[in-house]
Parts: C-alpha cells; structure tokens; sequence
C-alpha cells in the first residue's frame, strides 16, 4: 500500500512538472509517456548541443545520452546554455558539466555522460539503443559518420548547424528522405568557416537547436510519420532575415551513402589518430591509455603547472595548454602543428 501511495505521488508530481507541455494538443498525456519513454543521443555539446540537451531534458524525454570530447572554457559562456563559470574554472568536461546542470533541473529523466570523441571505432557502443540521434557537432566529418550509422542502422537523425548569423537544419529519415550525402555529396567548402573564424550568435544556436528540439519531440510523440515531422532543409539567417527551404522528401538517385550504401566514413580508412579540433589546438587519441592522473601530476610538477580532477588533468607549458582525459586522449592547445603535439605529448605523457 505504501509502495502504491509512493507511486501514485510520483505520478502527480509528473503530470504537475509537465503540466503545461500535457495542456498543448500536440502532445497530451500520451505524448508525455511517449517522451518519457524515448531515448535520444545529442553527439556534440557545445552551444546546440547544450540548447538541445536543455530544453529536451526540461521537456521530459526519457534518457538523454550526451557525447562530448571537450571541456568547459570560459570562451563558451557566450551561447552554451548549460555551462558557468564555475565549469570553466575546473575545466569539467562538457557531458560531466551538463549531467549536472541538467540533474538539478530535472532529476526525473536518465543522462548518460561520455566524454569521448566519436569515431568509427566507438559509434555503435556509443549509439547503440538510441531511438533519435541529434546533431550537436562542429564538423562534418563527424555528421558524415553519423549519417553513415544512421542510415545503415535505419535510426533517424537530425542535422543541425550554425554559424555567424546563419543556421540550418535536416531530420533524416533513413530509407525515406533524403539523407546529409544526398544533399551534400562532399564537404561544402563554401562552409568550412567556423565559429572561430566567423564568430557566431548565440540566438542562432537558440533558433537551430529550438527548430530540431521540436521536431525531435514531434518525432517523440508521434514517430517519423508524425504528418508535420519536416521532410525539408530549412535555413535561416537570423541578421539578414533571409530564409530557405528545399525539399529533402525523397533520396537523391545514385547517393553514395543511402543509394549505394558505401559507408566510407563508418569504415574510417585512413582517419588520422591525430586532428585539428579548432581553437587553435589538435587533438591526439592514438590509442586507449589509461593515465594515472595523481602519479602524472607529480612526475610533471617540475616542466610547468600542472592541476587535475576525477575527469581533466591540465598541464601548461607556454606557449602550450594540454588537457588529458583518463583513457590518454589529449587536447594540446597553443599549436595546429600536429608534429610539435605529438612531440609534447611523447615527452610528457609518454610514447
Ligand atoms: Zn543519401
């Protein structure tokens, strides 16, 4: 009877949280159960990242897992909603900073952390059991992987980019619409600029992420042939006020990816171990090495300063900045020269 009296007070306590989500038509109470029931990946959290990850976890979708290689910096605070200055201070790593962010928010949902770089080597452990895979990356190479999985493993997903003033964004509906390859069949050159070379608004990131959040609880509520599911890239400029949609309702004929199923980007031939990550620094993950964060601090006391947590070590050595994880990943910040990083990491992490 007690346990029955603890239930029926988690039931309200609920349905009160969600109350004014249950009241819009487009959901209910079934919507709410399904949402609750749904499990999302958002890969990336930086600024869409963490706007997707904070109105999703407020809307009650039920595990939420988030995958982030990075850790918190000051530079963030501008547009990644879940972060403070605090996070920066201790460098947390951003899937850490925003499981905590979001457990004092909303302690009723599941978040599944993974600091972790996403590569073809770990995507399926990292993917594995997700009913919607969300965008929240700065890179291509990565949401070709992702579209790779995707539409090999037939999960939905849904791009989601934004930079300077503009922003855009796709649901993929593997077998159904067309898919990122099909309407980038390469790389678009015209966009390799970035947030560190063209700046970027924080209500553009709010306008992407708040278009796929939604279209990602549509997906929730009523699955991917919800009717006002979008089959369409939509893109905006949120300074200009210019704005685009073209159809993606159907595959391109002869795409490489969802018409041939060549899956390069799945099969990471000939991926580098070690890559450039932006901000002026590159990133190693040559290979799995569990580093002992309190024997390192002590052996690099005498080379420069050197402070850790359960999660980063950081040592600095000017002109360089190196971030460690425990399973040996390494962001090295103060060169693009891949050759002077793996020099540093050899000499002070070891070889
Ligand atoms: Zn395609």
């Amino acid at each position: 009877m007690a346990q029955q009296a603890e239930i029926q007070k988690k039931d309200a306590a609920t349905a009160e949280r969600y109350s004014r989500q249950i009241l819009f038509r487009g959901i209910g109470e079934a919507g709410q159960r399904r949402l609750a029931a749904t499990r999302m990946a958002i890969v990336g959290c930086g600024a869409t990242g963490s706007a997707l990850a904070g109105l999703l976890a407020r809307a009650g979708v039920g595990t939420l897992r988030i995958i982030d290689r990075d850790y918190v910096e000051a530079s963030n605070l501008q547009r990644q909603s879940l972060f403070d200055e605090s996070d920066a201070r201790e460098s947390l790593p951003k899937a850490i900073a925003a499981e905590r962010k979001i457990a004092a928010f909303n302690s009723q949902i599941k978040v599944e952390a993974k600091v972790d770089d996403l590569v073809p080597a770990n995507i399926q452990a990292l993917l594995e059991g997700m009913d919607l895979i969300l965008d929240g990356t700065d890179n291509f190479e990565t949401r070709y992987l992702i579209n790779d999985y995707a539409v090999e493993r037939s999960i939905p997903w849904i791009y989601s980019a934004a930079v300077g003033s503009y922003g855009v964004t796709l649901n993929v509906i593997p077998g159904e619409t067309a898919c990122l390859a099909c309407i980038f069949p390469n790389s678009p050159r015209g966009m390799v600029e970035t947030c560190e070379t063209s700046g970027i608004l924080n209500s553009a990131v709010n306008l992407v992420a708040s278009i796929a959040a939604t279209e990602a609880i549509k997906f929730a509520v009523g699955g991917k042939d919800a009717p006002t599911f979008r089959r369409t890239l939509l893109s905006f400029d949120v300074w200009t006020n210019d704005r685009a949609e073209i159809s993606a309702a159907k595959p391109r004929a002869g795409c490489r990816t969802c018409g041939e199923r060549d899956f390069i980007h799945l099969a990471g031939e000939g991926r580098p171990h070690i890559t450039l990550c932006g901000r002026n620094s590159v990133q190693i993950h040559e290979r799995q090495r569990p580093i002992d964060f309190v024997e390192l601090n002590r052996r690099l006391q005498p080379h420069g300063a050197v402070r850790h947590n359960d999660f980063v070590l950081k040592f600095w050595r000017d002109p360089y900045e190196m971030t460690l994880f425990p399973d040996g990943r390494a962001i090295i910040k103060g060169t693009t020269d891949t050759a002077v990083a793996r020099s540093l990491y050899a000499r002070y992490v070891g070889s």
